[in-house]
């Protein structure tokens, strides 16, 4: 891969970026450009604002510009399924896609955001799901995700708890033999609780709303509570659990790790994943 001249970036600089809507706020740009920083690629990454149902225009244009990947956020993961040449086989489980790889001409569809909260857990927490009882709270697109991901990695349990009865057993089935839907009381019994739903995300700038997903009573002591949501970047979930004695992260090391898998799958190089949350620290203070 070519190395930076001191013209980058040029006209033979290779081009990623992210596509959503919004996209303006997005962290993945700066995720990548420091990782091609430290990596001395003659790469950039960019923000595209594609509107929904413009999906398949866009990877026309991914086709026809040569973009060496992209990212993709809400709203559109579930959309690139169909616009891909190929799914990797857990984008094919999950029906969703965060991150097109070129290959051979063709437009691969992957995942990477169950195995980047997986690695979030091993790298950042020293936690390995293998043979642990898991909860997910939230059965969308990321719990889905983190269920199935879960149970690759050998969890020994995957208990789902939702508000919808019909979305939590569809996701608890991603877990095979391993996933069951459970009560929010089952919550209390496990060594590793995921807040996957969208409760407690701001809304408007500065805004950090007061709603927890499962009463908090229900944590304590031993375990390892994880809150995907990082606007803001501690939630009243995040601090109840903090106040009973629970080991608590947030959502950050899982954008983190799901940014270094992407750039590994583009650049098939190591991500410099120390470079990457330097970067986000001097945007997010106390991230
Ligand atoms: P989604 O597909 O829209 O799913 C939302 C989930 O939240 C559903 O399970 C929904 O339950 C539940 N929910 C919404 N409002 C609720 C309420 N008032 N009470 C109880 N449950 C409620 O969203 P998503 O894409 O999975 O994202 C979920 C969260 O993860 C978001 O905050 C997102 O920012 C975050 N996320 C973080 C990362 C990261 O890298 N850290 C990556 C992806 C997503 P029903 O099924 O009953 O509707």
């Amino acid at each position: 891969m070519a190395r930076r001249s001191p013209s980058w970036p040029s006209a033979a600089s290779r081009v990623v970026g992210i596509i959503g809507d919004p996209v303006a706020h997005s962290l993945s740009p700066l995720l990548h450009n420091a990782a091609f920083d430290a990596m001395d690629l003659d790469w950039v990454s960019v923000g595209f604002r594609v509107a929904e149902g413009e999906v398949r225009d866009a990877l026309s244009g991914m086709r026809a510009l040569g973009l060496a990947g992209l990212s993709i956020t809400t709203p559109h993961k579930d959309a690139v399924v169909g616009a891909v040449d190929e799914l990797s086989p857990v984008a094919a489980r999950l029906q969703a896609v965060n991150c097109i790889v070129p290959r051979e001409g063709r437009l691969v569809g992957e995942s990477t955001d169950g195995e980047g909260l997986v690695q979030a857990l091993k790298r950042g927490c020293s936690f390995d799901p293998e043979g642990k009882h898991c909860a997910v709270i939230g059965a969308g697109g990321a719990a889905r995700a983190i269920v199935l991901a879960l149970a690759e990695a050998g969890a020994g349990e995957v208990v789902v708890v939702n508000r919808s009865a019909e979305r939590a057993r569809k996701a608890a089935d991603l877990a095979g033999d391993a996933g069951r839907v459970g009560p929010p009381g089952d919550v209390g019994e496990c060594e590793l609780v995921v807040q996957a739903t969208t409760v407690g995300m701001a809304v408007g700038a500065g805004e950090r709303p007061n709603q927890v997903p499962i009463d908090p009573r229900l944590l304590g002591r031993g375990q390892l509570v994880v809150d995907l949501v990082y606007r803001p970047l501690v939630t009243a979930f995040m601090d109840a659990a903090n106040e009973r004695g629970a080991r608590v992260v947030g959502g950050i090391g899982m954008l983190v790790h799901q940014a270094a898998l992407a750039i590994e799958l583009w650049t098939s190089a190591k991500a410099p994943v120390d470079a990457m949350w330097k970067a986000v620290r001097s945007v997010v203070p106390g991230s």
